[in-house]
C-alpha cells in the first residue's frame, strides 16, 4: 500500500498515510480538538479549508490537507469573497 500522499509505503498501523503524513494528520487532528474546545463546533473539511491560506503550516501537512479535502465536500462555503 502507498501513502495517499506521497509514494512511500504506509505506516505500521496506519492504512492510509506513510509515517510523516500520518503524523502531519496526527497533528492536525491535536489542533482541530484545540479549535473546536476553543471556537465551537467546525467541521472537519471546514477547519481544513481555514488552514490552506496560512502559510506557516508545513508541506508535510500541506499535502495531507490536499488529499483530505479531495474526499470532502470542498471550500465554496468559506469567505472566498
Ligand atoms: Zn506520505
Amino acid at each position: 500500500m502507498k501513502c495517499a500522499a506521497c509514494s512511500r509505503k504506509v505506516a505500521q498501523g496506519d492504512n492510509r498515510y506513510c509515517h510523516y503524513h500520518s503524523q502531519a494528520l496526527a497533528g492536525l487532528k491535536q489542533h482541530y480538538i484545540a479549535w473546536t474546545d476553543a471556537y465551537g463546533t467546525i467541521s472537519w473539511n471546514d477547519f481544513l479549508c481555514r488552514l490552506v491560506p496560512l502559510n506557516e503550516t508545513g508541506s508535510w501537512v500541506n499535502e495531507v490537507i490536499a488529499v483530505e479535502m479531495d474526499a470532502g465536500v470542498g471550500c465554496a462555503r468559506i469567505g472566498k469573497r
